[in-house]
């Protein structure tokens, strides 16, 4: 008996392979709502996104065998299931995690591959592994002269997250960086922190051989380059590193991070704390939104685990800990998959430009948010940021699609089911607490195909040059905008 059967067979240490991607239509997207509502413990990625598909609304979701078959039970006449993929059948055809180190310690710089001449080999080697992340951050030290920081908090199991500032000027100067990155927190979401390596590697690339880029069928010139890299960018590539150590060594789909304080001994899925619900926005849902609806969850075993306090976890705390650093920090997006949307502003309910009173810091709206089809509660928003923030996601989204020609949509974060927690929240409503500090936009890409965490090296590729393409297109547009408020 194989050993990864062996692993499958004990309950709890569920593998990739046990689980399917199922797909659920319907003409009304009403009907998928009612599919989240009533069965909110199941693991719809990130965040439940409907999409639209010709006449028909979609929403994906992963399934044990068990679940699919309570799923079809429950399931209205007006939707219809398929499934997409056993993951297990996909299994030989997963990009390969680089073993040992590529980049020998920051001797070798990474390139990307915007930055190769047409019938170049593409051939960019396995999905980054660990310590390839930050011996490509050090190969970039090196070459470029980047500055590299260490974040304040370890995580659980000791490790360090790393991050870096770039910047045209020699010297980083902190109260020029415009730009915020992250990657990396949904552990599973592979490839997300060799996006933003290989963009960042392209941009210094370009500007030190007087070179433009060329994502597919998307070009930008030198003269391009030279001016994002001007508007000062801070990354951390990899904010839940314990959590990709355990899903690369163990391929099990893994998500949250690996804080085993709220665990229960009987579930190992009850280890860790998602993440992007762990950001000080809203996060004691069950206070702040209508009760009928789940925007994280406080079951240690559920995918979206909200952790025991808002930044009770050091990985939040440190993509936190980046904004008092570098204080002008105005557009920020988290790098997620797998959907193929940029998701923008605000996530915890419609928005609305009408009423400031309904806002979420207002205590009189406490157990009435979240509900998308009412109007009870819609979130307050600005009006030029709301035309701002859509501008962005429309002109991102646009030269993704123009670099590889498969679909990207911009979509308001809360799209039919609420959020609470999230990382791109938290950023925007940093500034609607307290306006001492800068206005965050914040984002998140979802890249990739709906549901496939784990890529073929094709998908891969094709992922950094669609994300490569945004990013860059992204920064031109927050420049035009405006990098201060
Ligand atoms: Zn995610």
């Amino acid at each position: 008996m194989k050993v990864s059967t062996i692993l499958s067979l004990l309950p709890g240490c569920a593998l990739a392979s046990d689980f399917l991607s199922v797909a659920l239509y319907a003409k009304d997207p009403s009907h998928l709502y009612n599919v989240i509502r009533s069965n909110s413990q199941l693991d719809y990625g990130c965040k439940p996104v409907v999409l639209r598909s010709q006449e028909e609304h979609k929403l994906h979701a992963i399934v044990s065998p068990e679940q699919l078959q309570h799923l079809k039970r429950s399931l209205s006449s007006e939707v219809r299931i398929d499934t997409l993929n056993h993951f297990s059948k996909r299994q030989e055809e997963y990009a390969p995690i680089g073993s040992g180190d590529r980049f020998k310690g920051g001797k070798i710089a990474p390139r990307g591959l915007g930055s190769r001449k047409p019938g170049e080999s593409a051939d960019i080697g396995p999905i980054l592994n660990l310590d390839e992340v930050h011996s490509a951050l050090k190969g970039l030290e090196k070459e470029y002269g980047i500055e590299l920081f260490t974040a304040p908090h370890k995580t659980y199991e000791g490790r360090e997250v790393y991050g870096a500032a770039v910047n045209k000027a020699e010297k980083i100067k902190k109260d020029k960086q415009h730009i915020y990155f992250t990657s990396g927190i949904h552990a599973r979401e592979r490839g997300g922190p060799d996006n933003l390596i290989y963009f960042v590697s392209d941009l210094l690339w370009a500007n030190k051989h007087r070179k433009g880029l060329t994502y597919g069928n998307k070009t930008f010139t030198n003269t391009q380059v030279k001016k994002a890299l001007g508007a000062g960018i801070v990354f951390i590539p990899l904010t839940n590193p314990d959590g990709v150590a355990h899903d690369q060594k163990n391929s099990n789909l893994w998500r949250k991070n690996r804080n085993p304080k709220s665990a229960v001994a009987t579930d190992p899925r009850s280890v860790g704390v998602d993440l992007n619900r762990n950001f000080d926005f809203l996060w004691n849902y069950t206070l702040h939104f209508d009760p009928s609806v789940e925007p994280a969850s406080d079951n240690s075993s559920s995918e979206a685990f909200y952790g025991t306090g808002p930044f009770s976890e050091p990985e939040t705390r440190n993509i936190k800990w980046v904004y008092d650093i570098f204080p002008k920090i105005r557009w920020f997006i988290d790098v997620h998959s797998a959907v193929g949307t940029l998701l923008y502003s605000w996530g915890d309910d419609i928005n609305q430009a009408v009423d400031p009173e309904q806002n979420l810091f207002n205590p009189e709206f406490d157990g009435k948010r979240g509900v998308v089809e009412d109007s009870v509660y819609r979130e307050y928003i600005d009006e030029e940021d709301w035309y701002n923030i859509a501008l962005q996601a429309n002109r991102t989204t646009d030269a993704m699609v123009a670099a590889g020609g498969r679909s990207y949509a911009a979509s308001q974060a809360v799209g039919l089911y609420p959020t609470s927690g999230a990382s791109d929240d938290y950023s925007f409503s940093r500034w609607h607490k307290d306006k001492s500090v800068n206005k965050v936009y914040g984002y998140t890409m979802e890249f990739g195909y709906p549901t496939n965490f784990y890529p073929t090296t094709n998908e891969y590729l094709n992922n950094i040059i669609d994300t490569n393409a945004g990013f860059l297109e992204y920064i031109l547009t927050a420049i035009e905008i405006g990098l201060k408020d």
